[in-house]
């Protein structure tokens, strides 16, 4: 299934999303807090 995995910029929490449709990706909303900051973290190599 079309997982991607995206991390919020309002509270640097990870959340998994169904993405049935690329053009869906700007309305994702973060599932801890509700921001819509959402980051693609397919690279997870972002130096923390
Ligand atoms: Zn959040």
């Amino acid at each position: 299934m079309p997982i991607d995995e995206f991390r919020c910029a309002a509270c640097r929490r990870q959340t998994s999303v169904l993405v049935m449709n690329r053009d869906r990706i700007g309305k994702v909303r973060c599932r801890h807090c509700g921001s819509d900051r959402l980051e693609r973290s397919d690279d997870d190599a972002d130096g923390l």
